[in-house]
Formats: C-alpha cells, structure tokens, sequence
C-alpha cells in the first residue's frame, strides 16, 4: 500500500485533517524467474507505482516486500543494496534516462563498476562492455559504444537503457511501459529482446502497459489494476481470453482490434477513473460498472476464484452474491 500526502494549500494549512493519495491499495502480486508478468491498467491507475515500491525508489506505506522470502529493508545497508543490485527498473523514456552529455560507453561502464563487474583491466571492462552490448543485439558492438544518446534511435537508446540494467547481473527488471514511447514499428522487436534474455538469463520481468492485447502476447500471467487495486490476475491467455472482471471486459472491448470493424467497437466511454484521494468506498469500479449491486458499494470485493490460478475481486462471483 502506499498513500502520498497531498500538499496543503491555503485555508487547509490551518486544519489538521492530512489527506493523501491513495495510489496503491492492497496489492498483492509474485514474480517469477523466467516469467514475464503484466501489470495492465489505464495511466493514473498506481502501476508505475507498484514498480518504484518494488525498486524501492519509493517506500511503502504498509505492507512487504520479500526477495527469496526474504523481507527486504529500507534504504541504504548492505542488505539493502544487495536487493536494488538484483531489482533494475528499466523506465518508459529512454531518452530521459540516459545522460545526453555521455556516451554509451560512460553508461554501462558506471554500471559495471558500481556493480563490481568491471573486471581488472581495461580489457575486462572492454569484454564486459561488448558482451552487454551483444546481449541487446547492439552489433557490432564497436559501432555503438562511443555514441551519444542522440546518435541513436529510439528503439537503439531503450536497448542500452536495458544493457545498462544487465550491468548489474539482475534477477529482475521491473520494465515501466518500455515501449510505448517507440514507434510502433520497432516496439515488437523490444519486446522479443526482453523475452529472450528473460528466458536466457532465467530474469523475472514485470512488464508495465496500458495494452492488454500485449500483454496477452508477451506475458505469462496477467494482472488488471484499477484506481489503485488489482482487480483480476492469472494466467495471461485465461485473463484476456475470459476476462472475469467487468473493468477488464471494458478493457478489452474498448481496445483497437484489428479484425474488428471499426463501428464496431463500443466507445469504453462509461465514465472515467475515480480520484484516488476520495476514492468510490466498496469496489472503486462501481460508480463505472453496469452490473453494480447494493454490496459492491458497501464492501470491498475480495478475490474470488474464476478458474484455474485465475482471479477477480468482484462480487458477481461472490459464493452468496
Ligand atoms: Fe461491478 Fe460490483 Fe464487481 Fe465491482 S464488485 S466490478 S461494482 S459487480
Ligand atoms: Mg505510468
């Protein structure tokens, strides 16, 4: 869970009531080495949320976070730095985080060196840095090593935004919508990059989209967030092929199919995301939702099994709806 305080403003400086953005509600959600796991929601949803709570770039305002079972401690200490060294994030703008004024070469040789593997000599690190530049299919690898960002495409710069992540010899990468800002042309081709070093490097990825259809291609099981919470989790071929939860259903059907016609396609247009300072009590999606019930309003929906390893929190599959 994690709440972020609203600044106070004018008369409410006076009052003692803090409210705060209730971004991340309860969530709950397991990666796995050599998976690739969706997290699918509309922006403002709290997914990229979800992924600096796991990179601990933010800390959570309840709740844990295990590594090998193992809780993971707040920042700074060794152990702390060992768990950031094994969880890289790699961010949607690839131009944002690399630094236009280094080149490839600086990137990944702060890498390897603050990971300690940087090797002895200057042959070592020569090695290490072809060898990251090869894993992302940056070949041959001395035609990109002494580029700067903006000598490179789009697609170009996200791949050494990834290698610079390998530096670390990780066991995750939490992947914060990697390729929705790529031309649609080269997005497939990241994508593809990401599940053969996951299957390679046995790495768990979490894979951060607004698209579903995606994530039904890329990932092995699926989870659907709305306004803070997951609402429906499983397997990614059960979850979008028989999506359980009306929000996830809305999702589907509101996005582009390209088999379908396009006056086909229903609008999606049955409201917008709640605020998340106020949020709706009872399921959050119940103001949207066309099959509300008086219950839906009162209480939270717990998960409910909808198959197999597959979930929904919605009262429609309550036992005594
Ligand atoms: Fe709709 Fe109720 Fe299910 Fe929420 S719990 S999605 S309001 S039926
Ligand atoms: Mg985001």
């Amino acid at each position: 869970t994690k709440h972020f305080p609203v600044r106070k403003r004018g008369r409410e400086l006076l009052s003692k009531t803090v409210r705060s953005v209730r971004a991340v509600e309860d969530v709950t959600l397991r990666l796995h080495r050599g998976r690739v796991t969706a997290l699918v929601g509309e922006s403002g949803s709290g997914k990229s949320s979800v992924a600096r709570l796991l990179a601990q770039l933010h800390l959570q305002t309840s709740g844990t976070i295990k590594l090998h079972g193992e809780e993971v401690h707040a920042k700074g200490g060794r152990k702390f730095r060992a768990y950031s060294k094994r969880v890289q994030m790699i961010f949607q703008d690839p131009f944002a985080s690399l630094n236009p004024v280094h080149t490839v070469r600086y990137h990944l040789t702060r890498a390897l060196k603050i990971h300690g593997r940087a090797g002895k000599t200057p042959q070592d690190l020569e090695e290490a840095l072809y060898d990251l530049l090869t894993r992302v299919q940056l070949t041959p690898p001395e035609r990109y090593v002494d580029k700067f960002p903006h000598e490179l495409s789009g697609g170009q710069r996200q791949r050494v935004a990834i290698a610079r992540a390998l530096g670390a010899d990780p066991e995750a990468l939490l992947a914060d919508e990697p390729v929705s800002m790529l031309d649609v042309s080269i997005r497939l081709g990241v994508l593809n990059l990401l599940r053969d070093l996951k299957d390679r490097l046995r790495l768990a990825i979490l894979y951060i989209t607004h698209d579903i259809a995606s994530a039904r291609y890329f990932a092995d099981e699926t989870y659907v967030m709305y306004a803070g919470r997951v609402v429906e989790g499983g397997d990614s071929e059960s979850v979008t092929q028989h999506p359980a939860h009306p929000y996830t259903q809305l999702l589907i059907d509101s996005a582009p199919d390209p088999d379908r016609p396009a006056a086909e396609e229903k609008d999606g247009g049955t409201g917008e995301p709640p605020s998340l300072i106020d949020p709706p009590p009872g399921c959050r999606f119940h103001p949207r939702c066309p099959h509300a019930m008086k219950i839906c309003s009162d209480q939270v929906p717990p998960r409910f099994d909808v198959g197999e390893g597959h979930f929904a929190a919605c009262w429609l599959y309550g036992e005594d709806r």
